[in-house]
């Protein structure tokens, strides 16, 4: 490619809030036949709230909610700020977190009061070996497309709550487009079957759910060895590394420092019909070439 015609396209792109970061990336785009997207702030608003607050027997949902928007409050993660939110609406004081730390695509764990504090799903749960009782609720939160995050203190599970992240205005449009332009969307997500389920069909794509971080990029590697060109979009809370494995990883404008600098591509504006604008300049400058 001629530098002048991708500097000519990658220009044009910038003003429409698409940033291409290379020739190479510009050049690859028009090949690209499979797309895979991140559910959460990718397909969704990435704005998800709180919806529901179920704790158990002796604590209520003040204090449920005090303990998690303690924890939750040193997280960058979107379901973090919507907990975080939540407290604060309710103008609940937060408490001091000890020794935080953060287990990627499964959830929270500090120390409040001297006492372990664990928030997230339910594999992180078992790990600390905290059994959840929580009936046949998060079925059916699950089934409405919400994320439901469990919480323990101690090695006692003190409650559940559900968050809802409605789907973007632009998604379902985007996703026309990409079937009209032949390429074919598969979502991904670390979010679990069942509230993966609801919002696919929703949607009425293919899913994959209850994925680790390097479990989506192994996904975008098992399309690749198939022959396929892959492109990756996502927030980059932690898909940093399917964004790297992907021939074109595309950050989403919403997403984090460690996306920005992961994506070939990033769409300023988190609207997924840019992946679409992408690809058609990507094809126009390299006709433009040939
Ligand atoms: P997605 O692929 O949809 O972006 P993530 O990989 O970010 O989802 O997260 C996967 C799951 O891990 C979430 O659905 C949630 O259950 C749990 N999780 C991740 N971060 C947090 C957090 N800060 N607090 C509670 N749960 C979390
Ligand atoms: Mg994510």
């Amino acid at each position: 490619a001629t530098p002048m015609a991708i500097m000519v396209g990658t220009g044009r792109g910038a003003t429409q809030g698409i940033l291409i970061r290379n020739a190479e990336t510009l050049e690859l785009f028009e090949k690209v036949d499979t797309l895979l997207v991140d559910k959460t702030g990718t397909l969704t608003e990435g704005k998800p709230s709180l919806t529901t607050l179920l704790p158990v027997e002796g604590f209520n949902e003040t204090t449920l909610l005090r303990i998690v928007a303690s924890l939750e409050n040193a997280s960058e993660h979107p379901l973090a700020s919507a907990i975080t939110k939540a407290a604060h609406e309710r103008q609940i004081d937060l408490l001091a977190v000890l020794d935080f730390q953060s287990h990627t695509g499964r959830g929270v764990v500090g120390t409040i009061e001297g006492q372990r504090v664990v928030v997230g799903n339910e594999a992180l749960l078992h790990s600390f070996d905290i059994v959840i009782s929580s009936g046949d609720q998060t079925e059916s939160l699950r089934g409405e497309g919400k994320t439901v995050l469990f919480a323990a203190q101690g090695d006692r599970f003190i409650g559940l709550l559900a968050v809802a992240d409605p789907i973007k205005e632009s998604a379902q449009e985007a996703l026309r487009q990409f079937r009209d332009s032949g390429i074919r969307v598969i979502m991904v997500t670390g979010d679990n079957q069942t509230t993966a389920s609801a919002i696919a069909s929703l949607l009425d794509i293919p899913f994959e759910a209850g994925l680790s971080p390097q479990k989506k990029a192994e996904i975008v590697e098992r399309y690749q060895s198939q022959g396929a060109i892959v492109a990756m979009a996502g927030d980059g809370i932690n898909d940093a590394p399917a964004l790297a494995q992907a021939h074109v990883g595309i950050a989403m404008g919403t997403g984090t420092g460690v996306a920005l600098e992961t994506g070939g591509i990033v769409l300023l504006c988190g609207d997924l019909r840019g992946i679409v604008k992408a690809r058609r300049l990507s094809q126009r400058t390299m006709s433009n070439i040939r």
